[in-house]
Formats: C-alpha cells, structure tokens, sequence
C-alpha cells in the first residue's frame, strides 16, 4: 500500500545515516524510507511479551515515536521472556522499565510510557494521531476495544498473539482487510497466565514490526487478509485465508 506520508520535510543527521547504515541499504529504503519511519508514530499495547521485543525494533529501526501503554509492575515470573524487563526491575511499572531501556537504545526517539489500562473510555485518545497500533495484549477482551477504536479511527492494526509454541500475526487495515471481529467473532478461549517460551512472542513481535516497518516505508507486502500461524514444536508456518464479515458489527456496512 501507498504510505501516508506525500512531504517529507525532515533530513537525517549524519549520525543517524550512521546508526541506520545497514538498513538504509536495502532496495527501496534509503533515506526517504528513514525519514517515512521518523516521521511516523506507534503505538504499542503492552509492555509483556510481545510489547518488550517489539519496542525494542521499532526503537532500533528509527521511528519517530513510540507509545508504550500498560498499567502492570514487572514480576519474577515475566522475565523468562520480557525482556526489556530485568531482575532489579522487579516491582517496577513495566513502562517505566521499558521506557528507560529504549532512550538508551535509540535517544532519536521519542518514548512515552502510559501506564494504564485500555478501556472503551480512553481507547480513541490513546491511538488518534498514530500512524499504527501494534497489538501486544495478552488478551481479546483489550484487543477488541483495540481492533473497533482503529477500525474508527482507521488506524492499522498489527495483530499478534501466542500461546506456548504457537504464535499467530496478521495485519488489520481498516475497510480494507477484514478486522479481528470479522476473523473472531466469538472471543477465542483465553486461559489465565497461559503457558508461553520467551521465543514465541519473540518471532512474532519481530515479525509485527516488520509488518509496521513494510506499512509505513511502503516496502513488500503486507499479511493482509491472511492469518499466519506459526507452530514452534514442528517449525512451520500456516496460512489461513481470511475475508471480511459484511455482517461484521464493527467494520460491516
Ligand atoms: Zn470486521
């Protein structure tokens, strides 16, 4: 898809020409492509599993800002696989932990951590103005407040979730792809503190923010109106074809 962005007025300084070098150089990336990505903003649900590696790449890979939201402190047992989340962060709002991290990383980068929680109330002012939302819950009940504020707003929503070995991505663009209500009409079962290998929501975080990356520089093709379902034990990818619900309560006509 065409990327938002028809006037790019910023340049990159010479140390971000530096620090983005290798990715610069791949084919249709340049510094236009850097500039697309600086002068985008995300936001990321979550600050777990998937939230942690996924901030830390769109932090690395130079988008202008990121907006981390979660209202929960770091635990002990989070840490087999949140990683921006570290032994002497425990008790720590996860924002905070993560926000510290990721201005160390990338200081061109505007970090901003809320710590609260998604509700119907507060959704749209949370994700107005951004150019994509990463879905990095832990649970549908959030995701579809989510998935209807961006439907709304017309935001593009990176949808990712994992459970054990399994992980599943797909990305919503809204009135375009089908939404996660057209996908899941019924609220999948959920199971309190699910079992999850830190390398899991790993792969597919990287994998949201690759997704995000292609969305905003116009690189590739997105995973539109398809459901990739990874399966560590076995190491395979699947695809599921999906269309949107005319029906559909929250993006049918
Ligand atoms: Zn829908």
């Amino acid at each position: 898809m065409d990327s938002v962005f028809a006037v790019i007025t910023m340049d990159l300084a010479g140390h971000e020409l530096e620090r983005y070098d290798r990715q610069l150089k791949i084919n249709g990336w340049g510094n236009e492509g850097q500039m697309k990505l600086k002068s985008s903003k995300v936001v990321v649900a979550g600050a777990g599993g998937l939230g942690c590696p996924a901030s830390i790449y769109l932090v690395a890979s130079g988008f202008g800002k990121v907006r981390i939201i979660d209202d929960e402190k770091v635990e002990l047992s989070n840490l087999n696989r949140q990683i921006l989340h570290w032994t002497s962060d425990i008790g720590v709002f996860k924002v905070d932990s993560a926000s510290l991290k990721l201005r160390s990383l990338n200081p061109n980068v505007e970090v901003e951590g809320l710590r609260c929680k998604i509700t119907r109330e507060n959704v749209h002012d949370m994700i107005r103005g951004f150019n994509v939302v990463v879905d990095a819950m832990d649970n549908y009940r959030t995701r579809y407040i989510l998935n209807e504020a961006c439907v709304r707003e017309g935001i593009p929503l990176i949808h990712g979730a994992v459970y054990g070995f399994e992980g599943q991505l797909t990305t919503v663009v809204p009135h375009i792809t089908p939404c996660l209500s057209c996908i899941f009409p019924q609220v999948p079962p959920e199971v309190e503190k699910p079992p999850v290998v830190g390398t899991t929501p790993a792969l597919i975080a990287t994998l949201q923010v690759t997704e995000a990356i292609k969305l905003i520089t116009g690189i590739g093709e997105n995973v539109l109106g398809r459901l990739l379902i990874y399966d560590g034990t076995d190491m395979s990818f699947q695809e599921i074809k999906v269309q949107r619900n005319p029906e559909c309560p929250v993006c049918g006509t």
